[in-house]
């Protein structure tokens, strides 16, 4: 089978990738070892939060507030062509303080954030009980960060999978890419057992076990999991209107009362599950940002692995290997930054000048020079 592009892994990433080449015309297989979204994409809060993941990192800020504007674009897309509603709303983030320490981190960050042109607003107490009666009155004050915003991944993932379908991509699930197939020093397409594949092109999103694949020219280390604990509830009204940091956690509430606890940062290899201790944590973070939701019942728990890198980058682009593209460790932020992975790697594919991000975000970075 000859197809243009074949991406390694349905997750959001490899589908935002194959809808985006597809919509340029390319002819596009995904293969994916389970189901489209099987992993870190479904399990994720949907927080698309720059301001307060990234604004000590003017690269990483820059970065999260473009692919953040692309999901308002893409939500609007995905609405007007197919009916779906993929949650998006610029609800805002407010991180709150529960001592002098962090009432002097909060103002760092605004600092931050401000000298980078992006509007905060401080709090006091009285203010956030107003705005948010849900917080627990022992916070000192917040920071509001009002151009951030949520998304709902599930539904995201459904409806990208579906645009890219509507593409004309071709999705084979149960299909474990073995190794990826070289021939004089470029990607030919990849290897399923005894079958090959091929392809021109190559892209790898394949998560947390991207660098696990044969033939890719990074050491297996690259890219590593980080497992991520989450809890969900809801409350009827809705507990808060914006999502709430604090105490080292968060609470994303949904319009309809569902809220979202997380999350543990768990170096533990690839051990799937959830645990006493993890729970235990998730759940002292969120009822001490919300004392009111020691009521509220559990409804599902999860975990997944966040893709991790060494210098918290992605890594998007071709490699040096000729034809064999990555798109892959986005570690809490892989929601967030998939339009703009997207977006970079079409434009790697089309051959235009390397912009400063496809730049920083090379995966050459990791690799050894060729010899
Ligand atoms: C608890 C938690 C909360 C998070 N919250 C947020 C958030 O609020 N905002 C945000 O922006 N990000 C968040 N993230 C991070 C985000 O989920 C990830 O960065 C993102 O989903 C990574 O997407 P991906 O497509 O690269 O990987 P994945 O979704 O893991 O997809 C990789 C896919 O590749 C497939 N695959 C692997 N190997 C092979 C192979 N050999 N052959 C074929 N297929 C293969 C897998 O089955 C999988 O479906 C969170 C993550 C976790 C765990």
């Amino acid at each position: 089978m000859l197809s243009d592009v074949i991406v390694v892994g349905g997750g959001l990433m490899g589908c935002s990738v194959a809808y985006r080449l597809a919509k340029d015309g390319a002819k596009v297989t995904v293969l994916e070892r389970s189901v489209p979204g099987a992993e870190a994409s479904s399990a994720a809060a949907g927080i698309l939060g720059p301001t307060i993941e990234s604004f000590d990192d003017a690269f990483a800020l820059q970065l999260g507030r473009r692919s953040r504007e692309l999901h308002a674009e893409l939500a609007e897309e995905l609405d007007e062509y197919f009916g779906i509603d993929v949650g998006f709303r610029r609800c805002g983030v407010i991180k709150i303080a529960f001592d002098d320490k962090e009432l002097g981190e909060l103002e760092r960050q605004a600092e931050s954030l401000r000298v980078q042109g992006i509007r905060c607003q401080r709090w006091g107490p009285e203010e956030l009980a107003r705005q948010e009666p849900n917080c627990s009155p022992e916070a000192l004050g917040a920071l509001s960060m009002a151009e951030d915003a949520q998304v709902e991944p599930r539904k995201l993932l459904s409806a990208v999978a579906l645009g890219a379908e509507r593409e004309g991509v071709t999705f084979r699930t149960g299909t474990t890419v073995r190794a990826i197939d070289l021939e004089g020093g470029r990607a030919r397409g990849v290897r399923l057992g005894k079958e090959s594949l091929h392809a021109e092109r190559v892209v790898v999103a394949a998560g947390s076990w991207t660098t696990l694949i044969p033939g890719l020219p990074f050491d297996s280390e690259t890219i590593y999991p980080v497992r991520g604990q989450m809890i969900t509830t809801e409350t009827r009204p809705p507990i808060f209107r914006r999502i709430v940091f604090g105490a080292g956690g968060y609470v994303v509430t949904r319009p309809d009362g569902r809220v979202l606890c997380g999350s543990t940062m768990e170096r533990v290899g690839f051990q799937r599950g959830i645990t006493f201790g993890g729970m235990a944590d998730v759940i002292e973070k969120a009822t001490r940002i919300a004392p009111s939701l020691r009521n509220a019942p559990i409804k599902s728990h999860w975990s997944s692995f966040r893709p991790g890198t060494p210098d918290g980058l992605p890594l998007v682009g071709e490699s040096r290997v000729e034809g064999l593209f990555i798109a892959s460790g986005h570690y809490r932020n892989g929601i967030l930054l998939a339009p703009l992975t997207a977006e970079l790697i079409a434009d790697a594919m089309s051959g235009a000048p390397q912009s400063r991000e496809a730049q920083a975000l090379s995966p050459k970075r990791f690799e050894e020079p060729a010899t």
